[in-house]
This record gives C-alpha cells, sequence and structure tokens, in this order.
C-alpha cells in the first residue's frame, strides 16, 4: 500500500497537514491540549501505513518464517525477507546478508562488542569511542575493555558540542582496534562528518562502528560511501515499530565472527557433539524473530523514500532555525550545543527552573519534550549540567507547534518568576 502523499497539483509543494493525516497519534488532545508531540528522539510516531501494515501481519499472515511449507509462512517469510531488502536499498549495503535484523541499536552494538570484540581484542589494545556517544555506544565497549583488559579511549568535543578532530586523530594508533562513534548525537544534535572519521580511522587499519540511530530518520545513509563496517539504526526513531533494528556489518565481517546468541534459525546442523552455523545473517538471528516489527520497519523505509529527503530535510531545517530563533526569546534560556552541522534537536536549560519542571509544565499545555541526561551522562558532567530539556523536530511539525512550545516556556518562566 502507497502512502497518500502527493504534491499539491498546483503548487508542487508537499501539504504538511496531508501528511499529518497520516499519523493518527498527532490527532489528540491530552490533558485538555492539542498534542504538541516534540519528542521525536526518543521515538517517533507511526504513520498508518505502518499500523496498518502490523494489523495486517496479525490479521491475516502470522505464521513463523523459513520453516513453514504452507502458503502462510511462504507469504510471511517473503514479506520478512522483502523488508531485508528494502533496508539493504535504504542504507546502501552492497548485499542484503549485511542487513542483520535485532531489536534496534542497543542489541546492535551489543551484538558487534560482544561477537566482534571478543574476536579480535586482545588484553592492551584499544577501542575509541567519542564524548558525545549515548551510554548504548559507551557501555557495552566498557564491558568488553574490563573482560579483555583492553582500553577505552574518549576523543574530546569543544564547547559547541563538536568532535575534536585533532584530539580524535591523536588517540588513533596501532593498538586502536575498533573505533565507534555516533553519526548524530542525540542530545546535541551535532552531525559528526562519519565519512571522514571513518576515514581516518581506516588508515590506521581500525574497524569502525557508525551509532546511526538519530541520522537514519533525518538524512540519506550510504554506508558504502561513509566506508564503516558497522552501522547500527533502531526502527522505531524513523517511524517504524519498536523491538526492530538493523544492524549494517561488512560481509567479511560478519562471515568471520561468531555467534552473538545460540538457538534455532542460526544452525545448520546440530549434533551434542557439535554445532555448525548457518551463514550470514541467519546466523546473528536466533530465534522467532519480530517478523511483524521487520515488515511494519520495511513499510516506514517506503514512506521516508516517497516523501524524499529533501522534503525532510528542507522541513527539519526550517523547523529548526525557526526554534532556536523562537526560544533564543525566552529570558534566561540557554541552549547547550552549538555545532555547525546539526540535526533537529535542541537540547536546553532555562535558568531557576530544573529540567524536570519545565517538562511538567510545558506537559500541562499538551508539549511533549524530553527532559534528563537523555542517556548522556557524560555530556551532562561536560557541560556542567544535571539535565537538559530537549526539543526534537520531525518533518510532521508545524511552525504553530513551535510557538507553542515558546509559549509554555514562557508560562513556565512566570511560574517560576
Ligand atoms: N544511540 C543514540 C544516538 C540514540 O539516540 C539512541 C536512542 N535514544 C540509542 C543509541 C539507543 O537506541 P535504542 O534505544 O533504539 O536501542
Amino acid at each position: 500500500m502507497q502512502p497518500r502523499i502527493e504534491p499539491d497539483s498546483t503548487t508542487g509543494t508537499i501539504d504538511i497537514e496531508q501528511i499529518r493525516q497520516d499519523f493518527p497519534a498527532l490527532h489528540q488532545q491530552v490533558r485538555g491540549k492539542p498534542l504538541t508531540y516534540l519528542d521525536n528522539a526518543a521515538t517517533s510516531q507511526k504513520p498508518k501505513q505502518v499500523i496498518e501494515a502490523l494489523s495486517r501481519y496479525y490479521s491475516y499472515q502470522n505464521s513463523n518464517i523459513h520453516r513453514g511449507v504452507y502458503y502462510l509462512s511462504e507469504q510471511a517469510t517473503a514479506a520478512y525477507e522483502a523488508a531485508r531488502v528494502k533496508a539493504q536499498r535504504f542504507l546502501n549495503a552492497a548485499n542484503p546478508a549485511e542487513v542483520v535484523f535485532v531489536r534496534g541499536t542497543t542489541e546492535a552494538i551489543n551484538l558487534v562488542a560482544s561477537s566482534y570484540g571478543r574476536l579480535v581484542l586482545q588484553p592492551g589494545d584499544e577501542v575509541v569511542i567519542s564524548a558525545m556517544e549515548h551510554h548504548s555506544n559507551i557501555v557495552p565497549w566498557q564491558l568488553l575493555c574490563e573482560s579483555v583488559g583492553a582500553n577505552l579511549r574518549v576523543a574530546p568535543i569543544d564547547t559547541s558540542g563538536t568532535l575534536i578532530i585533532s584530539e580524535y586523530e591523536k588517540l588513533l594508533g596501532p593498538r586502536v582496534k575498533i573505533v565507534a562513534l555516533v553519526h548524530v548525537s542525540n542530545s546535541l544534535g551535532t552531525i559528526n562528518d562519519v565519512k571522514h572519521l571513518v576515514g581516518l580511522a581506516k588508515e590506521q587499519s581500525a574497524v569502525v562502528l557508525i551509532d546511526g540511530a538519530q541520522a537514519a530518520p533525518h538524512m540519506p545513509i550510504d554506508v558504502q560511501d561513509i566506508g564503516c563496517d558497522f552501522y547500527t539504526v533502531s526502527g522505531h526513531k524513523m517511524y517504524g515499530p519498536t523491538g526492530i533494528g538493523v544492524l549494517y556489518g561488512r560481509i567479511e565481517l560478519l562471515e568471520t565472527m561468531p555467534p552473538y546468541q545460540g538457538g534455532g534459525e542460526m544452525i545448520r546442523s546440530v549434533t551434542f557433539e557439535k554445532t555448525t552455523y548457518a551463514p550470514p545473517p541467519a546466523k546473528f538471528e536466533a530465534g522467532t524473530p519480530h517478523i511483524a516489527g521487520a515488515i511494519g520497519m520495511g513499510v516506514a523505509i517506503e514512506y521516508l523514500e516517497q516523501l524524499g529527503w529533501d522534503f525532510v530535510r528542507e522541513q527539519e531545517r526550517v523547523l529548526l532555525e525557526y526554534a532556536l530563533e523562537r526560544l533564543a526569546t525566552v529570558p534566561g534560556l540557554q541552549v547547550i550545543g552549538s555545532a555547525e552541522s546539526r540535526a533537529s534537536v535542541i537540547s536546553f536549560t532555562v535558568d531557576g527552573i530544573h529540567a524536570h519542571d519545565i517538562g511538567t509544565i510545558v506537559d500541562q499545555e499538551g508539549v511533549a519534550i524530553r527532559t534528563g541526561h537523555h542517556c548522556t551522562q557524560p555530556i551532562m558532567d561536560f557541560f556542567g549540567v544535571p539535565a537538559t530539556a530537549r526539543a526534537s523536530f520531525a518533518f510532521y511539525n508545524t511552525v504553530e507547534e513551535v510557538d507553542t512550545l515558546t509559549k509554555a516556556l514562557m508560562e513556565a518562566r512566570e511560574v517560576f518568576g
């Protein structure tokens, strides 16, 4: 089924109200006010095309995949594998076998750390990350380094929230076996030039993982152009279901890596003496996968493709610029993070009001924003704040919603004097 997005026949522009009609969650009242959903970096809302695909799967196609010889199982298998091809296309991977379905970015990084990390890391080796990583791109590497006696090195950022590339380069030496970097920071919005950063790591023959959880909803991804070995995405942040995501891995690496979990689906043959494994991606998809989730994620990919990146990027650029302008009018408001290249994510503090109080007050106006450390405690420490409030925009947000946020923040100011 096609998304119902057609440019206006006279102006050629896409009507945002028409797009919003695809998202049932956006049309509800919360606390007696129309919902203003500005927590898209935590999870995006879902278009009805995705919701209907899930409902259709459970209503008419539900069956286990890969094993059945009967009609429904063949249909479900074909739909699941078709979703893999859509994800391959979305990431421009060379081969569908390079697309491993996982629960999301967190599982993808844990998979790589546990499987590839344990395979290659020796005591004294190094893993390089950056100071703007999400906890899910810190803790798995810490666990790995602790268990093998390797060292975690952290490339610093400056006060604009930009990676200091000269310092990153200094860390890249012969002991560095793995580099793991975020593409777009979820709390600062910084967009890293991952192609350049990967190139520098490759000069030292390091294997590079890019955490693309916040990039995939906002920009086209080309893993071959970036040159990374692993790339991770979460379906729920890109208009797809929760509990599904993709680990892209270069086939040469996936082939050499040991399984992450053992069980059904990932084997070629099993005896009590010895088990041999299926080739990738099955080797890394033990057990019954999230079949409906993968199918739904495939529909979300098609939805984004139909919208087109030009529209998504332009809409989000307009929202970001307008929001930065409007938020600057709120007395005592400070934006945390001002990198030159940034996505539609704004973290901020307001003098004299704790971030949680900001969130609670604007919620009374129906405005949903995130408050806290955003799973990036080291970033909070770096900026010397316990928490921030964060507004994050999707293409379906409007400038009127930015005004609603600004008004609600002005009211918060009044409450706290
Ligand atoms: N990395 C980044 C940059 C994120 O924003 C998130 C989600 N907040 C994650 C990783 C983890 O993603 P998930 O919870 O979908 O596994």
